[in-house]
Formats: structure tokens, C-alpha cells, sequence
């Protein structure tokens, strides 16, 4: 019985953007389907060694390419772990992937506006595996089996929002991909994929590395024909692998080439693009290890979403163990791809175990340090390389700063930030610490919600008219670590960060003290009683004429807000008001209250004076229309 299903909704927008798509590099549709040979092969591997029943044979493992040029096809076969009909329904019918429909949406403005390149890049972004052959075919056909299961399914879809499910009694098991090929390839000799030497070509360039054996049109007695290479490539047929199978990390550093370091990273990255950098380090001695590490040059389409996931792969001696080994990476890493590759582990070592072992735990040490050396390094030896790093992976890098007590101060000098110094490039906090005036102890920072909110906050006005710098954290991440990390650098040399927007900061000299305030001031702390803890004199207004500043190490009011509206009990935190006695609202409010006490309108002025440093600062005010009824009255007698 033949079943028609429909393509879940994301799944048909993307199958449509590759039927007509305008991504000019279609070789790489082998290179997807191959990789996802690779990995079903791993899988059934890794199966067979935690089930003991499964009843596999896994002694001839491979990938078999056959083509076809008087039927235009290309086949792609692995004897792996296939798939169940309810895998092929979700896992080929649907994309569950976080991030998934605002890539999209930015996919189809791309092409709509016909960037090839944009379009290139977010499809890379994607990592489109299965559905690339639509780039090529006119309709793919695909018969699987999973491992120890009897029935198979027979899957075929031109692409065009709907699929064909049948069950087969007879399927081997494993995966077979047949892609019918659309005619205007053939006519491009290059891009001919039912032509063995096309195929050969494009398999030495993008999958060399894949370790299981690829053949191409294999004879069933195992022979050589003698002469393809030469003569008549349609015949091209042997036995014998078309792929090195090498391991990258395996070879000397000298004889790998960029190209490769690329297309392995591509394979374990579902990336299509090219990475940022390229680590490789080991380790000698009783634990023996190799790693081969990839900064990607985007973030991956899920970084910021909760669910998103982390991990290199980990091998043993050459062999795939696992895809994802969170224990290897902390979370804030979570942009790293690549492969550890351990000498002394079990082949059939679970999750929960590497958790705990002392081997893993310092591969991961050495790991978080050779990263974070290496993002600070790069700052110096390719400013605009960082730049991207930082622009796309930054924030999550940062979270560290909440997790990783050992090598905060590396994440610190790994990060950058923006600061009043200058508008346009961010600046390292050993830079910010050089330009220090003398007389400044202490590394200034304002939190907010913009670079614009906070630039133009009252609170950094003095600090400006001082010279002295202030950093500018917009981040939501940014709230919590300044509450976190007491200071920057070790030692006698360690500089506090202080928040230009907390605690009593005195940025006046002695003989420019304003005297003669007492008597406001103590009025104004029992007249505002409710809304503040004390009412005192400020430095650090220049044109202002008050603001709110809130206890060292108390909640910022961003974050303050932040908790509540996720259900959070938080007390109220009052702050204190700050008055600048310069201004001259603060001077007239002076004389007002030493000449009428007891005025109510006095009063109303001195709240209408806390209701503007809330309003400056992008706070809310608790009764909007009382203060609007007050301004209202005020400007009318103004007129
Ligand atoms: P990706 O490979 O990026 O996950 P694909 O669309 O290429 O995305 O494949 C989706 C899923 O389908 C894979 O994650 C895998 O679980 C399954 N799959 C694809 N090809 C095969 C195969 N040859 N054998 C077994 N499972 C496969």
C-alpha cells in the first residue's frame, strides 16, 4: 500500500528554495549524502557494541556509489543503521530544528531579492543535508532498513509538498538513495553525476577523509576492470576504495591542506561554510589524545536557543563514539566543533561515565584553555577574523563568565567590549586599563538595554567631563556577570569593575564642594521616603539634575524587572536619589524650600525631580498619570 503524506510546512519551504535554487556549488549534494552515509555507518557500530543482540554483521561496512548514465541516476547506499517508517516520516518529512523559521524567513527574502551570495550563505547556515539532491534531481527515490527490524520502507518525492511511503518486504538493510537526475546537468559534462570520473573527482575532493570505505561501482566478484582509468570511464569499476580514508588528525600537520581541514569540518559541523580557524593540539604521555578544533565563522543557526547543542565528537583510536560529547565542552563553548580522538577510553563508554573520567576531564581543561588562547590570539594576528568571531559567538563566550570561576579572567581577556572611547571599535580591558588616568582605581561600567540608552544615560555625564572611560555592557549576559567577577588582572594589578550607576562615586575636587545643603537634603529623604533610601549630593551629574544610583552589588534595575516579569518575589530595592547641586532646578528648589517649607508645591517638585531620573534612565514610572498631571500643571504656570 502506497501512502501519500505531506511535507510539514518548514520542510516544503526549504525543499523549495533548493529545487530553485540559485546555489551555484551542486557538487556538494554528494558530499551531504555521503556524510550522512558516514554517520548511519558510525551509528550501527556504535549500536552494535552497546546491543549485543542486535545481530548485525558490521564486518564489511561501507558506502557504495553506483551510477547509472543510460537511466541518469546516481546511487548512494550504505549498509548502516537505517531508518524505522516513523524515522523517515520525521526525520526526512520534518525539520526540527531551533532557529529553523527566522533563517527561513531571511532565506526567502534573500532569494526574492536574488543575492546568490546571502542565499549561499543561509544555506550553508542551514546545513541542508538529505534535501541538496534536490538541487540536482528531479525526483529521489530512497529504500531503508533499520538495523535489527524486518520490514523496510520505500520513500520517493519529486519535492513538490508531498511524499510516497510503501512498505518492501525485501529491503537490505541500510540506506540506498537513488536521485533520478535532471536532464540540464547532463549537458554539462562537469556536472554530469551519472559519470563515474565526475563522481571520483568530487568524492577525492569533498569526502576523502570519510574513514568507512566509499566504492564506486563495485563488480559483485570483487574484480578490477582493467583499463577504465583510461579508456572508457563510463566503466570505472573496482573494488577498491576511492576515498584515502585517512584520519585528518592522524596526518602530519604539513601534509593537510586547508581545503581538507574545510570539508572535515563541513562534515562534522553540518556547516557549509568555511571555518573561522583551525585548532589541532595533543597530548602526550599516559593519556594520549589527539584534537582537531574548528571556530566557525557564523554562529551555529541554535546558539541562542536553550535546546542547543554542544559537543565535539569523540573517538577512540580512530573509532566514532559519540557525536555531541557534552563532557568535553563547557556550554558556553557550545560555537566549538570537531573531534577528540582518546587512546585509553572504552569503546562502549556512556555519557554518564565520561562525566566522571579523570582523562576526559583533563582533555577538557586543556581544550578551554587552547580555545580561549586562541580567540585572544586571534585579535592580534587578524583583527577582522575576530571581529566576526566576536560579532557572531561573543555573547555566548561571555556566559562563561558566570560558569567558569577558573578561567574567568582568560574569558576577560578573550572578550571585548564597547566603551565611551570610542564609538566605533570595541576595546580589550588591557587597553582600557592602560588608558586609565592617574587617580582612577576602578574600571567603569554602565548596563542597559542599548549602546544608545546607556551613552546617554545621566550617569556617565561626569565620568565623561573626567576622562574618565566607561565601558558599555548591553548584553543581557552583561547584568549578571558585573555581579559576578569582582575584577580584572591579578594580583597588586587587579582593578575592580564599579558601576558608574551604583555606590557613592566622588569625582569632585575638595574646594568645589557645594555647601549648604543639609537642609533639602533631609527633607527631600523623608518627603520621598517611599520611592528612595536617601537623597544626597552628586559628582557625577554635569547637565542632569538628579539620578538614581543603587547600592554596590544591588540588583540593576534592568535586572530587577527582568526577574519579576518571569514570576519572580523580589523586594523592593530602594535607591538613593542624587541631586546636582549645579543645576538650576537643585539651586531654585534649595531656595524655594528655605523660603516656603511648608508649600505642597514644593513638594510636587521634589517628586517631579525622582519621576525625570527614573524616566532618563529608561525605568517606568509607577504612576504615569500622576506625573503627567503634575508636569501638565507646572508648564501651564510657566506660560
Ligand atoms: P542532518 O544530516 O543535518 O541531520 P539531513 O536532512 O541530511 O540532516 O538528515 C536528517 C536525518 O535523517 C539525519 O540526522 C539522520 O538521522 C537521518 N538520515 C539521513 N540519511 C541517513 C542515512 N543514510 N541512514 C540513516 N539515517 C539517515
Amino acid at each position: 500500500m502506497t501512502e501519500t503524506i505531506e511535507f510539514q510546512a518548514e520542510a516544503r519551504q526549504l525543499l523549495q528554495l533548493m529545487i530553485h535554487s540559485i546555489y551555484s556549488d551542486k557538487d556538494v549534494f554528494l558530499r551531504e549524502l555521503i556524510s550522512n552515509a558516514s554517520d548511519a555507518l558510525d551509528k550501527l557500530r556504535m549500536e552494535s557494541y552497546r546491543d549485543k543482540d542486535l545481530g548485525v554483521d558490521t564486518s564489511d561496512l561501507h558506502v557504495e556509489l553506483r551510477t547509472d548514465s543510460a537511466a541518469r541516476t546516481i546511487t548512494i547506499a550504505d549498509n548502516g543503521i537505517g531508518m524505522s517508517r516513523d524515522d523517515v516520516v520525521t526525520l526526512i518529512g520534518t525539520i526540527a530544528k531551533s532557529g529553523t523559521a527566522e533563517t527561513l524567513a531571511k532565506l526567502r527574502e534573500a532569494q526574492a531579492s536574488g543575492s546568490e551570495e546571502v542565499t549561499a550563505e543561509l544555506i550553508g547556515q542551514f546545513g541542508i543535508g538529505f534535501y541538496s539532491s534536490f538541487m540536482v534531481a528531479d525526483r529521489v527515490e530512497m529504500t531503508t532498513r533499520r538495523a535489527g527490524t524486518d520490514g523496510g520502507v520505500h520513500w520517493e518525492s519529486a519535492g513538490e509538498g508531498t511524499y510516497e511511503l510503501s512498505e518492501v518486504a525485501d529491503a537490505p538493510q541500510g540506506t540506498s538513495i537513488t536521485v533520478h537526475l535532471k536532464a540540464e546537468d547532463a549537458e554539462d559534462n562537469l556536472h554530469d553525476y551519472a559519470d563515474p570520473a565526475v563522481v571520483k573527482r568530487i568524492v577525492k575532493r569533498y569526502s576523502d577523509f570519510i574513514t568507512w570505505p566509499i566504492l564506486l561501482n563495485p563488480t559483485a566478484d570483487g574484480a578490477v576492470v582493467e583499463g577504465a582509468e583510461e579508456e572508457d570511464s563510463e566503466q570505472e569499476a573496482s573494488n577498491e576504495p576511492i576515498n584515502s580514508r585517512k584520519a585528518l588528525w592522524a596526518r602530519p600537520r604539513s601534509e593537510v591542506s586547508d581545503e581538507e581541514y574545510a570539508e572535515f569540518y563541513r562534515h562534522v559541523s553540518h556547516d557549509w561554510q568555511e571555518p573561522l580557524e583551525t585548532m589541532r593540539f595533543t597530548g602526550e604521555g599516559t593519556f594520549e589524545y589527539q584534537a582537531l578544533l574548528f571556530l566557525p565563522a557564523h554562529a551555529p543557526m541554535d546558539l541562542y536557543y536553550r535546546d542547543a547543542k554542544r559537543g565535539v565528537q569523540l573517538y577512540v583510536k580512530r573509532v566514532f563514539v559519540m557525536e555531541d560529547c557534552e563532557a568535553l565542552v563547557p556550554e558556553y563553548l557550545r560555537f566549538v566543533k570537531g573531534v577528540v580522538d582518546a587512546q585509553d577510553l572504552s569503546l562502549n563508554v556512556s555519557r554518564e561515565i565520561l562525566q566522571q573520567d579523570r582523562q576526559i576531564q583533563l582533555i577538557r581543561k586543556r581544550l578551554v584553555k587552547r580555545v580561549l588562547q586562541t580567540i585572544t590570539a586571534l585579535r592580534g594576528e587578524d583583527a577582522e577574523k575576530y571581529d566576526t568571531f566576536w560579532r557572531e559567538c561573543g555573547r555566548a563566550l561571555k556566559e562563561g563568565l558566570l560558569s567558569d570561576q577558573d578561567n574567568t579572567q582568560a574569558i576577560l581577556e578573550a572578550s571585548s567590549f564597547a566603551s565611551t572611547h570610542d564609538p566605533e571599535k570595541l576595546t580589550t580591558l588591557a587597553d582600557y586599563v592602560a588608558r586609565m588616568p592617574e587617580g582612577q582605581e576602578s574600571i567603569y561600567y554602565v548596563t542597559g538595554e542599548s549602546r544608545a540608552a546607556v551613552e546617554n544615560s545621566p550617569h556617565i555625564e561626569a565620568f565623561r567631563a573626567k576622562g574618565y572611560e566607561v565601558l558599555l555592557l548591553t548584553d543581557q549576559v552583561d547584568e549578571v556577570w558585573v555581579g559576578m567577577v569582582p575584577s580584572y588582572g591579578a594580583g597588586d594589578d587587579a582593578k575592580p569593575f564599579a558601576s558608574i550607576a551604583q555606590g557613592d562615586v566622588d569625582l569632585a575636587d575638595d574646594a568645589e564642594k557645594p555647601e549648604g545643603f543639609d537642609d533639602l537634603l533631609s527633607w527631600m529623604t523623608t518627603t520621598l521616603a517611599d520611592d528612595v533610601s536617601e537623597v544626597r549630593l552628586s559628582t557625577r551629574l554635569t547637565t542632569s539634575p538628579a539620578c538614581l544610583v543603587g547600592e554596590v552589588g544591588g540588583l540593576p534595575p534592568q535586572l530587577e524587572q527582568m526577574m519579576r516579569s518571569m514570576g519572580q518575589e523580589i523586594p523592593v530595592q530602594k535607591r538613593a536619589l542624587e541631586l546636582n547641586p549645579k543645576h538650576p532646578l537643585v539651586e531654585n528648589l534649595k531656595a524655594a524650600h528655605e523660603a516656603r517649607p511648608e508649600d505642597a508645591g514644593v513638594a510636587e517638585t521634589a517628586s517631579l525631580l525622582h519621576d525625570m531620573a527614573l524616566l532618563a534612565e529608561g525605568g517606568e514610572l509607577k504612576e504615569p498619570s500622576a506625573f503627567v498631571g503634575k508636569l501638565a500643571q507646572r508648564l501651564a504656570a510657566t506660560l
